[in-house]
């Protein structure tokens, strides 16, 4: 590269490529991460190959020098390339996806040093209502005042009036300061058979350093983290960094266990709600291959690992691994594209895969490694049907007398049993029965669902909350509200009607809302504390309670409803796993599934525990659908806060479609969430052949359109559902 002058990548997707002079003595290579002079402001800028983004040359005459070259590891060429595939296939700004490498590392150009806040066990001269608030946030935890302002709600003025009294006393944070090492050898578990040969493959194609992508394919129970651990000891033992995706990392806390009982150490964690320190902590420690193992959420995938030896999506059908704003990817994806770039094995690992990893697998794009039995000889549980046309509960009630009956009876023995109901709050609608009012959000084309432990109407979509009022709002009659419908809440107070003694616990991301209360919710339930859980999806996975031996499915249809073409698929893996929560121990499970449609194929493979059949009948409905993985699907997303804007863009665009063999669009048509978030969405959609060059269609087509500055244009390649 040229001495004197680089192309730079900046973190702002309304410029283009731009052009610097290096100043003298300074030397940078690609991938540097530079500051440099914008009119009277400063960019973010990474060096860039000049080939990769072209641009009009500028002068030499006229080109600033860069300011300064910033005190991190250069981004490495495989995670340049990447970031141009990730751009490239999911039709964004280049700036976009190289934001998710550099801003993720917060404040890179800050001090060595932060100061952070706790608690000085002093109390405040006069204790008010904003000042409890903030004392309870910090909860034994340290934070910066802006982070204890974001997590209590209370203004920076009224923390630094409780810093200034003493209340909370500073503590100066090394933001370098090491992390412990894992040892590949702390302490090794002798595996079965089976495992052990699934293990081998993977060690040998660690050891191999080269890109492998593996579909492990094994049910629930069977020790797909038992056996992928050892390829992550591999990995250590070779001097490799490691990266584990999770979905929820908020309930990692017993992975994190697990993990340290295996390595002799945490890993590094890397999630959205990580304290800023521990983001650059995090970030810096990566890029100097310091941090060996890290588990993160999806957006870890986009992190500067100095040496990458491993990549493994656990759970890997999880939609949670499907980003749905900004850039619109899917980290499984993704991640597979890193380790053909990093040239690393790559471990795709669920009980449930997506139709779309099975086919990979079946066409010897991917090897499968495959675990059929649960470890320990315990059994799969059995799984039987409700026919709710024929055993209806009676007026609101949800569960049926079968269900109530094995209830009792867990409760009887002492076991645990699990309720799933993927609804959190008490409701998902309020109504009067007055006048017909029904409580909507005024942000979101969605019904406000009441929440009755906090006592609240929430938006589910925007976060929008109002107080249930004692009248109602449009006639003003008194005690005229009715709840429609069941939540998780409202199930758990069914349940103690039905059996007063037990001791219900009921577990979404509203009672569960950081690892502290995760990490307490298993240690009351290994401690046989807690008799029935009821919850959302987050009890599918990853919990391992040998006393469990029921499983209730409150409503297997809710997901079907809709016409979703995923919605099959996503009802399958569902109760697939939450029934793989139940008889993990030595006493066998039971699994009820409550349904008015018994004879649907996923409900009827569900019940026969024939997971073939259903994939058998899923891949028929895909081909005629011209569904992944044998056509393709796009969305574009036109949306502004005003309605006729968004109607207007929409047909602008629809007006200039493509009319091709291989592409066909259909819409414009209002978005499935009509209003979400203030804004009006419309979207159209592409169905396409496989050999269909879909994204340079997308970017032809959009590319020559203008629209007022309130309207946003996204796309959505390989979209989840819609
Ligand atoms: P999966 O990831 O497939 O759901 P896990 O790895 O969580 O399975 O294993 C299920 C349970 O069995 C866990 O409690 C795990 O510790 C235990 N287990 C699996 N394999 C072994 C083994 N080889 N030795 C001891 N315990 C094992
Ligand atoms: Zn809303």
């Amino acid at each position: 590269m040229p001495a004197n002058r680089v192309r730079l990548l900046v973190m702002n997707a309304a410029l283009g490529p731009l052009d610097y002079r290096v100043p003298e003595g300074v030397e940078v290579r690609y991938g540097a991460v530079v500051v440099a002079p914008l009119g009277p402001r400063q960019v973010t800028g990474i060096v860039w190959e000049e080939e990769h983004l072209p641009t009009l040359p500028v002068p030499e005459a006229k080109l600033r020098p860069l300011l300064s070259v910033l005190d991190v590891p250069p981004i490495r060429a495989e995670l340049r390339r990447l970031i141009e595939w990730t751009a490239d296939y999911y039709v964004a700004p280049l700036s976009a996806v190289a934001r998710m490498v550099i801003a993720s590392g917060g404040a890179l150009r800050g001090p060595a040093t932060m100061t952070e806040y706790r608690l000085s066990g002093g109390l405040p001269e006069r204790m008010t209502a904003q000042r409890e608030r903030a004392i309870a946030a910090l909860d034994g935890e340290q934070a910066t005042i802006r982070e204890l302002a974001g997590l209590s709600g209370v203004s920076e003025s009224v923390l630094r009036g409780l810093v200034n009294q003493g209340v909370l006393e500073p503590v100066e944070v090394d933001v370098d300061r090491p992390y412990p090492a894992a040892r590949a050898d702390f302490d090794v578990p002798d595996l079965s058979p089976e495992q052990a040969e699934v293990a081998g493959r993977l060690v040998e194609a660690v050891g191999e350093a080269r890109f492998a992508p593996f579909l492990l394919d094994g049910v629930t129970g069977s020790g797909k983290t038992e056996t992928y651990f050892e390829a992550v000891a591999a990995a250590l033992r070779h001097g490799r960094q490691v990266l584990v995706l999770l979905p929820e990392i908020a309930l990692t806390q017993a992975f994190l266990s697990r993990f340290e009982g295996r390595f002799g150490a945490s890993p590094v964690t890397w999630h959205s709600s990580l304290k800023s320190t521990e983001r650059r902590r995090a970030w810096r420690a990566i890029a100097s291959g310091e941090a060996q193992v890290v588990v993160g959420a999806r957006s870890a995938l986009f992190l500067p690992y100095a040496a990458l030896g491993l990549i493994v999506v656990d759970e890997a059908h999880e939609i949670s691994f499907k980003q749905e704003e900004g850039v619109r990817y899917n980290a499984r994806d993704v991640a597979v594209m890193r380790g053909h770039f990093e040239g690393v094995p790559v471990v795709l690992a669920s009980a449930t895969p997506a139709l779309e990893s099975l086919h990979m697998a079946d066409t010897g794009i991917y090897e499968k490694l495959v675990l059929p039995s649960r470890f320990g000889g315990a059994q799969m549980p059995d799984v039987r049907l409700i026919n709710l046309t024929e055993e209806q509960p009676g007026r609101g009630a949800w569960i049926a007398e079968p269900l109530r009956r094995e209830l009792r009876d867990r409760l009887e023995k002492g076991e645990q049993s699990l309720l799933f109901l993927n609804r959190r709050g008490y409701a998902p609608l309020t109504l009067c029965r007055n006048c017909g009012f029904r409580f909507q959000c005024p942000n979101c084309s969605a019904w406000l669902v009441e929440h009755r432990l906090s006592r609240r109407l929430a938006c589910h979509h925007c976060g929008h909350e109002t107080k249930p009022p004692e009248t109602c709002p449009e006639c003003g009659e008194p005690d005229c509200l009715v709840a429609c419908g069941p939540g998780v809440e409202r199930i758990a107070d069914e349940v103690a009607e039905i059996l007063p003694d037990a001791r219900v616990a009921v577990v979404t991301s509203d009672t569960i809302h950081s690892p502290a209360k995760a990490a307490e919710f298993v240690a009351m339930t290994e401690a046989g504390a807690i008799d029935v859980i009821v919850g959302t999806q987050l009890v599918t996975k990853g919990f391992h309670f040998p006393e469990l031996t029921l499983v209730g499915v409150i409503d297997a249809d809710l997901g079907l409803e809709g016409g979703d073409l995923r919605a099959a698929e996503r009802t399958y893996q569902q109760v697939a796993q939450v029934a793989g929560r139940a008889g993990r121990g030595a006493k066998p499970g039971e699994v009820l599934i409550q349904t008015r449609h018994p004879d649907a194929p996923v409900i009827a493979a569900l019940a026969a525990g024939d997971r073939d059949a259903f994939y058998e009948a899923e891949t028929d409905s895909r081909r005629h659908a011209g569904a992944p993985p044998f056509g393709r699907w796009a969305a574009i997303i036109v949306s502004s806060e005003d309605e006729a804007e968004a109607r207007e863009a929409a047909n602008r665009i629809g007006a200039t479609r493509p009319y091709l063999d291989d592409v066909h669009v259909l819409g414009p048509a209002p978005a499935p969430l009509a209003l979400l978030r203030g804004r009006y969405r419309y979207r159209l959609l592409l169905n396409a052949r496989r050999s269909a060059e879909l994204q340079k269609v997308i970017r032809a087509w959009l590319g020559g359109i203008n629209h007022p500055p309130g309207v946003r244009v996204g796309v959505d390649i390989d979209p989840y559902s819609f």
